[in-house]
């Protein structure tokens, strides 16, 4: 999952882009209003956390733009005091949650989390097909109960398959959302990827829908 940080206070946003990456997340930084609301219109994200606060343009301001031009990504802003009318006015600008200033980096991660989930319709952190597991909320893969050993890279490809069971995924699309917008993108690094995983799944699960990408059948919540 591939996730917009948008936060002025730089140390904050390295902290929470660590913090993030250790879950497997890939993460792009943001640090003034413009090139956020510039960023957040042009990159297919998974999820912004969004700081109100910002120089430039604020994060309200921005949360508008991106709703009136019709984006619908999950959005969890950060408020610096905790005042039902920020809050308030947050979530009518079309914020999903919110999360005021200091928090802990855990509840971060777990409303980032339920707000991914919610996006793609799953209600579980489980995503299940066939033998195979994946628990959002660890980063983990199991198949038949044993754990699978995954780089993030090829962990970021399943996820993104298992999070949307059925669809015919491009090589684009699943590049634009494990990498982040410094690397150099390559499709043919896709096909290695989906190789590896087969080889460490052991199964077909990934199929290949020739000329239009991948596709994982008849994945469900656990
Ligand atoms: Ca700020």
């Amino acid at each position: 999952m591939r996730v917009l940080i948008v936060e002025d206070n730089a140390e904050l946003a390295r902290q929470v882009k660590s913090t993030l990456e250790h879950e497997m997340y890939v993460v792009d930084i943001a640090s003034d209003g413009e090139e956020g609301l510039f960023m957040g219109e042009t990159e297919p994200y998974d999820a912004i956390i969004l700081d109100l606060g910002l120089p430039k343009l604020d994060g309200l301001s921005i949360l508008q733009k991106w709703r009136s031009a019709g984006s619908e990504v999950p959005v969890l802003i950060l408020t610096s005091r905790d005042t039902w009318r920020e809050k308030v006015t947050g979530l009518r600008a079309g914020a999903d949650d919110y999360l005021p200033k200091p928090f802990e980096f855990e509840e971060l991660l777990a409303r980032l989390e339920a707000l991914i989930r919610r996006a793609s319709g799953h209600a579980s952190p489980f995503l299940a097909c066939c033998n195979v597991i994946l628990d959002t909320n660890s980063a983990r893969v199991t198949m038949d109960g044993n754990l699978i050993d995954l780089t993030a890279l090829e962990y970021r490809t399943l996820e993104y398959l298992m999070q949307h069971p059925d669809k015919v995924v491009s090589k684009t699309e699943l590049t634009e959302h494990i990498y982040d917008q410094d690397f150099d993108r390559d499709s043919n690094v896709i096909e290695v990827l989906i190789n590896r995983l087969r080889g460490k799944l052991k199964s077909d699960l990934i199929k290949t829908r020739r000329g239009l990408g991948y596709q994982i059948r008849g994945a469900s919540d656990r």
